[in-house]
């Protein structure tokens, strides 16, 4: 018998499990012995020259490893079931989607690995990516009752992405779709939000086509969170699943211009909106156009799609917010040996999680706050990055101590790389062309129990709303969206 407590202590801090290279048998040894083997072989401590195959398999380097099937059923051991019928456990309603995470976890540790997809599933078709994705330390491993008594929370994320990437192995369907309504409607953007509305919608009976300029599923997911959180897996498999209830996809299919918009609106008889936000925004600093200066959506892109650029030995990253940390983070893994985060407020005014930061930290990053760039120098790649300082004065719109420009205190920093990180822009061109669509400072304003926006043919959900938050929230709007459109959709009908 395991105790519930010590068995999971016990199994990751005195011996760790390995598994066999085949995955089915593990050798136990002792911590300490891995752990050193660890420390001294990993190229991130020694900080010595790395081959390309290192650079590349650092960052595609998952940050937790996969639970082991015994690993799952030690964690699984100490979730203490919490809730009931009149409460529900914290975790549940930290999660955006609402998972019956300790169902899910229950059934794992009877070893029923099938109805804990199923019940995953159940509340976020994209259970499996956001098992990798998900800042689980803020959500539920943040309101986990072993957390508050000073505890290490259940791994939640891992026992998800255990119990979802083993199935999605074995089956793409988890839930059956109803029979068909023949109801059409058109979804723009397939990132979260619109692959989270289509597939609900699917399993209502409608009739589903998700329009995307990008070739590629998964938006952001896809193209911009860090790869050593996730490269392409599990979400083909995932998509596959939305493709088996029915979804269509038109990748590679920019809606453009007013009449494309114009022709979905007449074939359909409701549009979501799941276009999340646009490139990074542009401040235009003197030198931009050098070599070496990167924007970090085009950098991340870059790596998760193409090539690992050369970035050199110094890297100057711009920004205080999650973008930032993750960036830098990829280029220390990358090879780069002096990685610093420039942010022009301090601490305290980072939007970047605590743990992100700390993260950023471990992996060698440093910080300095109250500094600005003025501009970039060098010959055709940049060389210097000139900057001064700040201080923080009175507060702004956002509340926050607005920065203050501290007059002559212009110094350079020998840079080879910069990555500004700044924020996303909205896409209020396209929005213009929707009739009477109200927006909040180009956020596009919904009634929150429906999705439904002040066009009442539109609905939207994820970043193109709360201006750019997390998947599982995405996922979440996406859901509740595609509840209004049947509400909508139905009334009309009925
Ligand atoms: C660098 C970075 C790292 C992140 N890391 C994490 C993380 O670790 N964990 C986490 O939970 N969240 C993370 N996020 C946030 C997360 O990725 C987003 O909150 C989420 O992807 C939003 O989903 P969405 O569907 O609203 O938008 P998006 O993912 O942006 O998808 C929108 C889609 O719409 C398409 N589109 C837009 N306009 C049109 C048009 N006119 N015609 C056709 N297609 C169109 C786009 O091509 C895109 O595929 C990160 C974000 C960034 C920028
Ligand atoms: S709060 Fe923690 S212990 Fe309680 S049900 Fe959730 S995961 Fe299990």
């Amino acid at each position: 018998m395991i105790c519930r407590e010590a068995g999971g202590f016990l199994d990751r801090s005195f011996l760790k499990v390995k598994p066999s290279p085949d995955g089915q048998s593990f050798d136990k040894q002792p911590a300490e012995v891995l752990y050193m083997d660890k420390v001294m072989t990993h190229p991130l401590k020694t900080n010595g020259q790395r081959t390309d195959e290192q650079r590349s398999a650092l960052l595609f380097e998952d940050l937790k490893q996969p639970l082991t099937d015994k690993g799952a059923a030690v964690e699984s051991s100490r979730c203490l079931e919490c809730g009931g019928p009149y409460a529900e456990a914290p975790c549940v309603t930290a999660c955006p989607t609402g998972i019956d995470i300790p169902g899910f976890i229950s059934a794992i540790y009877r070893g029923e690995i099938d109805g804990a997809a199923d019940r995953i599933f159940e509340e976020n078709l994209l259970g499996a990516t956001c098992s990798k994705v998900c800042p689980v330390e803020v959500l539920c491993e943040g309101a986990c009752v072993l957390e508050k008594e000073g505890r290490k929370p259940v791994e939640i994320g891992l026992l998800q992405r255990y119990a979802t990437e083993r199935e999605l192995k074995r089956r793409i369907r988890f839930r059956e779709p109803a029979p068909s309504n023949g109801h059409k409607v058109s979804v723009i953007g397939a990132g979260p939000a619109g692959l989270s509305c289509a597939g609900e919608l699917a399993l209502k009976g409608y009739d589903v086509t998700v329009y995307d300029e990008r070739q590629d599923f998964g938006g952001l997911v896809r193209y911009a969170i860090a790869p050593y959180r996730i490269d392409r897996d599990p979400l083909p498999s995932e998509v596959q699943m939305l493709k088996d209830l029915g979804v269509k996809f038109e990748m590679g299919t920019p809606i453009d211009s007013r009449e494309k918009l114009d022709e979905l609106r007449k074939s359909s008889e409701a549009v979501f909106l799941g276009i999340g936000l646009g490139d990074d925004v542009n401040i235009g600093y003197p030198g931009d156009g050098l070599q070496g200066v990167w924007e970090s959506l085009e950098f991340i892109k870059t790596i998760k799609t193409d090539r690992l650029p050369e970035i050199g030995s110094s890297v100057a990253v711009i920004g205080g917010g999650n973008t930032a940390i993750d960036v830098a983070i990829e280029a220390r893994r990358m090879g780069a040996k002096d990685v610093t985060i420039y942010y022009r407020r301090t601490e305290s005014e980072m939007p970047a999680y605590d743990h992100e930061i700390d993260e950023a930290r471990s992996e060698g990053v440093h910080l300095q706050f109250l500094t600005n760039p003025v501009r970039f120098e060098g010959e055709d790649r940049v060389e210097r990055m000139v900057c001064q300082y700040m201080q923080l004065g009175e507060p702004d719109d956002s509340g926050r101590p607005r920065p203050v420009k501290v007059e002559n205190t212009e110094f350079a920093i020998p840079v080879d790389t910069v990555i500004k990180a700044i924020g996303q822009q909205k896409r209020t061109g396209f929005l213009s062309w929707i009739e009477d669509l109200e927006l909040d400072n180009g956020l596009i304003k919904i009634d929150e129990s429906t999705g439904q926006t002040s066009n009442r043919f539109f609905f939207a959900g994820g970043d193109a709303l709360n201006g750019g938050a997390t998947v599982v929230e995405a996922v979440e709007d996406g859901k509740v969206a595609a509840h209004g459109i049947d509400k909508y959709v139905g009334g009309m009908s009925s």
